[in-house]
């Protein structure tokens, strides 16, 4: 008799192609079988899916987990513990709010090595681009960054600075020769500085005022320089925490003009607005800022007609008593690492039909192809890695406090009614969460 690692039995299968129902056998921590034929043998962990839901494991393109150096803020074993409970299987670090930030060789091997004995899922992590460090980008290439990120404006953190155009224009240069990928936090440092300081000088110092001093004309100018500086210096390039419809047409403009490259949102874009800044104060600040309910609206019809390419948390925890104070001082970051799929869930599947593979396509299919991960991640074929989360999509339950792994237990969505529960979540077949 055949002796499996895991036989999941008669699940509906999702991948960007469709919803089947089969079976699936993991074996050495790959898909060694997707068939509707019964499985005879036996294995370790055997689960009957008969009414779950089986998705490849979500790929996270966009995390802060601050490890080294700022452990206090979160870290890669609380972090990768969230994730795997939002069915999360890898995530991509980003070069800041750890310390020393991602920015050259040493850097790299030191926060490798932490992710590599902490870490419960894959990761791979971004190199950053600085003003200082252009001359370090090919080294943090060969080490096997999954990209490089670079700010047009403030980062919010003193020891990783933003690059001016020149400088940009000389990294994405750089970035295209290696033939690696560039992705850019797109505000308008002009308009953010010129506005921030007529409110504070008005003492306007309210989330409204806030959400003001970031308007996305910010973003819309950025995003117009970014494009014409990726058309002439041909950097493949990826725009993060887009808010707006107004800013991914300027994108899909560009795609259809030749320009190489995709944008990303963020569950709370889709999800939350200024009002709940209003309300819930610096745990629902970001920059870019949250936006009212109209561009929450045309952001969804955005994602339906297929011009967002990428769903990534930006899970950018800080300790609560860096939340206080007035808005503008407070830490901007939301924590959404183990909540992007619920959310996608809640708004997208059950109240706005977004079929499931459109969320698949979103949060692992698109990843793994942007990223050249595919196939062995982002969907699932035999011969795929078995990184894979089981839902019960019918399952609703309110996320409580107790229920996140983050070091700080803190989220905007404390008290929201989700339906679509993970159940488990194998990485690389491994069964790393179990609800
Ligand atoms: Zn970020």
């Amino acid at each position: 008799m055949n002796v499996y690692d895991v036989i999941l039995r008669n699940g509906f299968i999702v991948t960007e192609k469709g919803v089947t129902k089969g079976n699936i056998v993991i074996t050495n921590g790959k898909i060694t079988k997707v068939t509707n034929r019964e499985i005879k043998g036996s294995s370790k962990v055997d689960i009957d899916a008969s009414s779950y839901y089986i998705l490849p494991g979500l790929i996270d393109t966009h995390v802060h987990f601050n490890e080294p150096g700022r452990l206090e803020w979160e870290g890669f074993e609380t972090g990768s513990k969230s994730l795997a409970a939002g069915g999360v299987t890898t995530f991509f670090d980003m070069p800041l709010n750890s310390y020393p930030p991602t920015i050259n060789k040493e850097a790299y091997l030191l926060k490798n090595e932490i992710g590599m004995q902490k870490s419960i899922t894959n990761f791979r992590l971004w190199g950053g681009v600085v003003p200082e460090n252009i001359e370090n980008l090919a080294e943090l290439s060969s080490c096997g960054v999954i990209g490089f990120k670079a700010f047009m404006s403030s980062s919010g953190i003193e020891d990783f600075q933003s690059c001016n155009d020149i400088e940009l224009l000389k990294a994405m240069e750089k970035i295209s020769q290696l033939s690696a990928i560039l992705a850019v936090h797109a505000e308008s440092q002009a308009i953010v500085t010129y506005l921030t300081e007529k409110m504070k000088k008005n003492k306007m110092l309210s989330a409204e005022s806030y959400a003001k001093s970031r308007p996305i004309e910010s973003e819309i100018e950025a995003v117009d320089r970014i494009l014409t500086y990726a058309a002439l210096t041909n950097c493949k390039t990826h725009i993060v925490h887009v808010t707006s419809s107004k800013v991914v047409s300027k994108v899909l403009e560009a795609k259809q003009r030749g320009v190489n490259v995709t944008v990303e949102t963020c569950p709370h874009y889709l999800s939350l607005t200024s009002k709940d800044l209003e309300e819930k104060g610096a745990i629902a600040k970001c920059a870019p800022p949250l936006r009212n309910n109209t561009e929450v609206e045309m952001l969804w019809d955005c994602l339906k007609r297929g011009e967002i390419d990428v769903i990534g948390s930006d899970h950018s925890p800080s300790p609560s008593s860096m939340k206080a104070g007035n808005i503008f001082e407070a830490w901007g970051g939301i924590s959404g690492a183990q909540t992007s799929l619920n959310v996608l869930l809640e708004e997208g599947y059950w109240k706005r039909n977004v079929p499931l593979e459109t969320i698949v396509k979103l949060t692992a299919t698109n990843p793994a192809k942007r990223f050249r991960l595919y196939p062995a991640k982002g969907t699932i074929e035999v011969g795929s890695d078995a990184d894979l989360t089981i839902i019960d999509l019918e399952k609703s339950f309110e996320l409580k406090k107790e229920h996140l792994f983050y070091k700080h237990q803190q989220s905007p969505y404390i008290g929201k009614k989700f339906r679509g529960q993970v159940l488990y979540t194998f990485v690389n077949g491994d069964l790393v969460y179990q609800v």
